[in-house]
């Protein structure tokens, strides 16, 4: 166990892992735990939730759960009344709920635009909006020379797609995630003098449970192998990422150690957004 975390307190939105294996939340709570926060494991899915928690406390973790549609502003004041009610502070919100459906623009209609944007993005906007008071009312840290640093952070999951064509079309995806940024961006300019940041990591093709079911057929005509082949071809590594290389950045984004990293967007994509072809 590190402790770049020791003593704060995490909200993690979309904690569970949509199908077996390491998704980004998943991945991100249980290393935030291994630093020494105590972690409200949020998801739409209960068992999602409790399978990451219980995962946490048999590492000798500590986290608790919460059952939230963080699309609901209701739903995302209430997680937050349950956080303060039972670790009594909020210091670190990480924002990682998105959804994919890949569909060609025309074929995309009005009820699912506005789901996946209301999933993707009011969620965030959302939970920011519910956390920050809380975040507002931390006393200033001080560290080791004495400088007074940070009251909270705020993690982004946004994606390459929202910056990038990444090869199949799924403009409500593409759209909101890249909306994510001008939303970090401007929440860290307004909360920079109060000592809260807020960052974004924008992950490439990454090789998570998430993918499986709806992209298989945009990229592998239905054959999971072959969507693996397919999206490891497109990465100049020759391999996607994994959710242990989004939650490693967003530790770093969460920590002390970025104590002076605010309205950054960190891409954790293998180069992928570098590459002119
Ligand atoms: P995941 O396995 O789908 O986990 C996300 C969790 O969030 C799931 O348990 C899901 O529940 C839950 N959730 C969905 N809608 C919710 C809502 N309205 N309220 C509360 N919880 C909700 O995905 P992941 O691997 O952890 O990572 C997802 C994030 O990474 C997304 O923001 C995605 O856009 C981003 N990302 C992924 C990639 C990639 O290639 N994998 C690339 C770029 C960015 P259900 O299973 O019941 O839906």
């Amino acid at each position: 166990m590190g402790g770049k975390l020791r003593d704060r307190v995490v909200i993690v939105v979309g904690a569970g892992s949509v199908g077996p294996g390491w998704g980004n939340g998943k991945a991100a709570a249980v290393l935030f735990a291994r630093e020494g926060a105590k972690v409200l494991a949020v998801d739409i899915d209960a068992d999602a939730a409790e399978e990451t928690a219980g995962i946490v406390a048999g590492e000798g973790g500590i986290a608790e759960t919460f059952v939230a549609d963080v699309s609901r502003a209701d739903r995302v004041d209430a997680m937050v009344e349950a956080c303060l009610d039972r670790f009594g502070r909020i210091d670190v919100l990480h924002n990682n709920v998105g959804i994919v459906a890949p569909k060609p623009t025309v074929e995309v209609d009005d009820a699912e635009w506005d789901r996946i944007a209301a999933v993707n993005l009011k969620s965030m906007f959302l939970t920011c909006r519910a956390v920050l008071p809380a975040m507002e009312r931390n006393e200033y840290r001080v560290d080791a020379e004495g400088r007074r640093i940070g009251r909270g952070a705020i993690v982004n999951i946004s994606s390459v797609s929202g910056i990038r064509w990444t090869g199949v079309p799924y403009v409500t995806y593409s759209v909101t995630k890249g909306a994510v940024l001008p939303l970090t961006r401007s929440i860290a300019l307004e909360y920079a003098e109060k000592g809260i940041r807020a960052n974004a990591i924008l992950p490439g093709l990454m090789n998570t449970p998430m993918i499986v079911e709806p992209l298989k057929e945009a990229y592998g005509g239905g054959d999971v192998g072959r969507m693996v082949e397919a999206r490891d071809a497109q990465c100049p590594t020759g391999y996607m990422g994994d959710g242990w290389d989004v939650a490693h950045a967003a530790l770093f984004l969460a920590s002390d150690d970025a104590r002076y990293v605010t309205g950054a967007e960190l891409v954790v994509d293998g180069g992928i957004s570098a590459k002119l072809v």
